[in-house]
């Protein structure tokens, strides 16, 4: 008996279904680009993990999903690199109660990172098509919490302000003062800070009531922070 089940299973090919390739390949992501790099907040590890990372980009980005690097979304923009969008969601510190601002939805991947973590998350896109797809597969993927605006997110969203954090995710030659503004008294926000095309600045933006501090944490390259009349 156990012999035929021996052959049985020898005769059977392994197939491993498309989605548990992405399985393995998140896995192993999650280790080995995330942990392995010093993330330790547990929940932003576990939006990490949970978030289909290929779901986000084109089609024929798919097999490098995965990969240690950013991958072109079209309109000549980029989903970031697995380690910055965690470390960016890190540094905030979310919380579950918390409402977090992102300016530049993009493909919505790192919204998606945020709604695992947080109450209500709201983000702002300039190029209509990203931000109507975004929606779209935010909607579709059962996020509830993540809305989606097309604007220029320099102005940040008043109607939901103030926000506990806010994550910029394309290069601002200055720190727009509407997002400071829009701030919540002991808020963070994160935010690449520089010349468009050359390396930039990650900082670090905190509000202790008047007191405003910035700190730089890494040299970093976005795309540009585009403003509505370019
Ligand atoms: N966070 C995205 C990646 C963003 S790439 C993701 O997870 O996929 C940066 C995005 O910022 C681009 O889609 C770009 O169109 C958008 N962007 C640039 N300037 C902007 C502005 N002023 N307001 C809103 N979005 C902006």
């Amino acid at each position: 008996m156990l012999r035929i089940a021996a052959l049985i299973l020898l005769l059977c090919p392994v197939v491993l279904l498309p989605d548990d390739r992405y399985d393995q390949q998140r896995e192993r992501m999650v280790r080995q680009q995330i942990i392995n790099r010093g993330i330790e907040h547990r929940p932003t590890i576990e939006a990490m993990r949970a978030v289909r990372r290929h779901i986000f980009v084109p089609e024929a980005q798919k097999r490098n999903a995965y990969h240690d690097g950013p991958l072109p979304i079209g309109y000549g923009q980029t989903i970031s690199q697995p380690y910055i969008v965690a470390f960016m969601t890190e540094i905030v510190q979310p919380e579950p109660h918390h409402r977090v601002l992102e300016i530049g939805a993009g493909s919505g991947y790192q919204a998606a990172v945020l709604a695992e973590i947080v109450d209500e998350v709201y983000t702002i896109e300039i190029i209509p098509e990203l931000g109507e797809t975004a929606a779209a597969r935010l909607r579709g993927l059962g996020y509830n919490n993540a809305e989606v605006k097309i604007a220029d997110g320099y102005y940040g969203w008043e109607e939901h302000a103030p926000f506990d954090a806010i994550v910029v995710t394309a290069a601002a030659e200055h720190i727009p003062p509407p997002l400071v503004d829009q701030l919540k008294d002991g808020g963070k926000m994160v935010i690449p800070v520089g010349s468009p095309f050359f390396v930039q600045q990650l900082m670090l933006v905190e509000k202790k009531g008047e007191d405003i501090t910035t700190r730089n944490l890494m040299p970093v390259r976005f795309v540009p922070f585009r403003r509505a009349e370019d």
